[in-house]
């Protein structure tokens, strides 16, 4: 099993001409809701990738709380465990202008109201893999990894959005998975460009987690690990949207590594999973089942 502690959220999306100015009003088009969040988007890709998912999060009184479950139980994720609290869910603000360029507020709401106690023991019993980002609060974060870690399961953290994390913060991590923007923040540096950069981060990141992944949009990922360190080129398709790309590559990452597959061949399985998702407009709504990424690979 794969249990995903992370967050859920409605992204409201209305499209502009251009991005309002402090005290202006516009009117925008096309006004649409989509589940998202980085925790129940990878849920869903590591769900889609043919994963058996357990979802921890937490959830608001507001009608957003009961579409969003629903939605996860359409995929097939055992909610049994997702909090319930009165108050607002957690909603994304996404005003997209002509030239497709967003702009987003999140208000994490009722994620920011999953604490370290809401994790009980018996939730990670029989778990394979703990997938976790950092959308909610990060005490919860570590106390997953740390009840990860001692339920001998494989703990990967994709540690977006970016933020610094200290020496400690890794400690209980096993896979750490970040694009090269996230890679450049943890190591307080200057984002890695290109391959070359991108492998030297890896082995930098290698001092503090014992496997790493950097991905790299279109030109791929590096990885490395205990034995050794290796490129994985990107699928070459027409990209649409590039909308969770990076939660398909993770969910197919931890759906694959959950099934005792190797980190290299998982990865071919993962760099497919990102490419499709590119292929399609939005965030859930693109991301691939297990047997459309088979089928791509066998081209
Ligand atoms: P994030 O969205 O987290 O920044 P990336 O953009 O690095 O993540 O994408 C994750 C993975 O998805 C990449 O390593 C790559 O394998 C795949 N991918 C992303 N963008 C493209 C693209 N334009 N063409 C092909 N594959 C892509």
């Amino acid at each position: 099993d794969i249990i995903v502690v992370g967050s859920i959220n409605m992204d409201l999306v209305v499209r502009v001409q251009r991005h309002p100015l402090p005290g202006e009003t516009l009117l925008g088009s096309d006004y649409q809701t989509f589940p998202g969040g980085k925790g129940a988007n990878q849920a869903v890709a590591a769900a889609r990738a043919g994963g058996s998912v357990r979802m921890i999060g937490c959830l608001g009184s507001d009608s957003f709380g009961a579409q969003l479950l629903e939605g996860l139980l359409q995929d097939g994720i055992d909610t049994h465990w997702i909090k319930r609290v009165e108050g607002p869910s957690g909603v994304a603000f996404i005003v997209v202008n002509a030239q497709g360029q967003n702009s987003i507020i999140v208000a994490p709401g009722s994620n920011y109201r999953l604490l370290p106690e809401d994790l009980k023991a018996e939730v990670f019993r029989g778990a394979k893999v703990i997938l976790l980002q950092l959308e909610v609060p990060l005490p919860t974060v570590l106390e997953a990894a740390r009840r990860g870690k001692e339920a001998g399961t494989t703990v990967i953290l994709n540690a977006a959005p970016a933020r610094s994390l200290s020496a400690d913060a890794l400690h209980d991590v096993d896979l750490l998975v970040v694009n090269e923007f996230e890679a450049g923040i943890v190591l307080e540096q200057k984002a890695p460009q290109g391959i070359e950069e991108a492998l030297a981060a890896a082995q930098s990141l290698r001092e503090r987690v014992s496997s790493v992944v950097i991905t790299l949009g279109a030109e791929g990922c590096v990885w490395a690990d205990t034995s050794g360190q290796g490129y994985v080129p990107a699928f070459q398709v027409q990209p649409v949207d590039t909308t969770a790309a990076g939660d398909a590559f993770v969910g197919m990452l931890a759906s694959r590594l959950a099934k005792g597959e190797a980190l290299a061949p998982a990865l071919r399985w993962a760099s497919a999973a990102g490419a499709l998702a590119t292929t399609q407009e939005g965030a859930q709504p693109s991301l691939p089942t297990e047997a459309e990424v088979e089928s791509f690979l066998a081209g």
